[in-house]
């Protein structure tokens, strides 16, 4: 299918120069989240809402924690229709990991420097350049296709890199109720992204009895009943890959101890066997894995390891469980990219999988939106020393967003079109 009159003038309408211009200040707002020192996307969240304000739109402000808001834009099309028409969300988040030994980094990471196409800095690929794209997509559209019969929500939400708490508020509000589809800024190489390996976060307790070093047969040791635990996690690992082989897209399956301590939270001591010990694991899931089932054979683990040493206890829980996502081929937001794509990249499209979880877990996991995963960046560079981004991607990400936009609310007449025809 080519792409429409419309689509194609809302991609041409992107400007450069404001994708680049919008990147940079993003980047020179320190958004970093800290887990236990804190965090503060403000800055960004005020740059965001003040360029949109700027830009002639309205975006609301909801703070999700203090210090710590979401910014929502709404536009729509002339056409518009709230109780018929679909509306599109742009995904991004603003806050950034952090930059840690800023001395390893090439360039300052918050300078925002701008060498030829290269944008440098923390959170450029992750994802500010994402987030401009998506404001530059917002006004190219409404500037290009004001007519369209449908409706972009920005949400450039807080916390991703940590709790989610952003995505999750902005659910909580009812932002999400009206979406029919969301495309998730995320840096993917611009690739077509259907797929996002899900994660479950772990923690196993295992609890033994104190004892003198030299005399270990007088309690019970929890750093052999969590060796044993970390080997059966192995096992499971194992077979659950030999299960499901490897995903084209996302990979292999992962069960992944992450922290292991003993003692738990006391001071340690040479010659004191610890009561306690502490396992954290990192699991990513893929198509076909259930996590209710994986948590079973866990807690059955920990069960028969129990029921093999007297006075052993090992507590399993899961703090924090986001399913794997799949997008069905046939969405009307896949098609739409699919049709943007070849007219704006001059290439068929590029296909991949996401890694880790993202915001568009929690909108699918939810509120069933179908999500699509695609944006400006290199795949691995996020989290990075020395992370960048080029612009020319970036550029292509927002004409890839507006075209995608502009043609997802044109399908919609079409589909009904066949729907009434039988
Ligand atoms: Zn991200």
């Amino acid at each position: 299918m080519s792409l429409s009159a419309a689509a194609r003038r809302a991609a041409d309408a992107v400007d450069p120069q404001r994708v680049a211009s919008l990147a940079q200040g993003l980047v020179q707002c320190r958004s970093v989240v800290e887990p236990g020192r804190g965090s503060d996307e403000h800055e960004a969240a005020a740059f965001v809402a003040a360029a949109l304000r700027e830009a002639g739109f309205e975006p609301v402000i909801e703070e999700v924690a203090p210090g710590r808001p979401n910014v929502i834009c709404d536009w729509a099309g002339s056409a518009f229709d709230a109780t018929c028409h679909r509306t599109l969300m742009l995904e991004g988040h603003s806050d950034v990991v952090t930059e840690g030994d800023a001395s390893q980094w090439r360039v300052p990471p918050f300078e925002g420097r701008i060498d030829g196409d290269v944008l440098h800095g923390r959170g450029s690929a992750d994802m500010k350049a994402g987030v401009a794209a998506a404001m530059a997509a917002l006004e190219a559209v409404r500037g290009a296709a004001p007519d369209v019969p449908g409706r972009i929500r920005l949400g450039v939400v807080v916390d991703e890199e940590a709790m989610m708490l952003g995505i999750k508020h902005f659910v909580e509000q009812g932002w999400a109720d009206e979406v029919s589809g969301a495309i998730v800024c995320e840096p993917e190489e611009n690739e077509i992204c259907l797929f996002q390996k899900g994660a479950m976060r772990v923690n196993v307790r295992v609890r033994g009895v104190m004892s003198h070093g030299a005399m270990p047969y007088a309690g019970v040791n929890p750093i052999m009943g969590l060796a044993d635990f970390v080997t059966g996690v192995r096992e499971i690992e194992r077979a659950e890959q030999a299960r499901l082989g490897t995903h084209p897209h996302l990979g292999l399956p992962w069960l992944t101890p992450t922290i292991a301590s003993a003692p738990a939270s006391a001071e340690a001591q040479h010659n004191v066997m610890p009561d306690e010990a502490h396992l954290a694991l990192d699991i990513r899931t893929v198509p076909g894995q259930d996590h209710d089932e994986l948590m079973a054979r866990l807690r059955t683990l920990a069960d028969r390891l129990e029921r093999g040493t007297d006075r052993l206890s090992i507590a399993v829980d899961c703090f924090e469980s986001r399913p794997w996502t799949k997008t069905s081929g046939a969405d009307p937001l896949v098609r739409a990219v699919e049709t943007a794509y070849p007219a704006v990249m001059g290439s068929e499209p590029r296909y991949g999988g996401v890694p880790g979880a993202t915001d568009g877990t929690i909108l699918w996991a939810r509120r069933n939106i179908p999500i699509v995963t695609l944006g400006p960046g290199d795949r691995t560079i996020p989290h990075q020393v020395d992370e960048f981004v080029r612009l020319s991607e970036t550029v292509a990400a927002a004409r890839l967003y507006a075209a995608a936009a502009v043609e997802y609310f044109g399908l919609e007449t079409q589909t009904e079109a066949v729907g009434t025809g039988g």
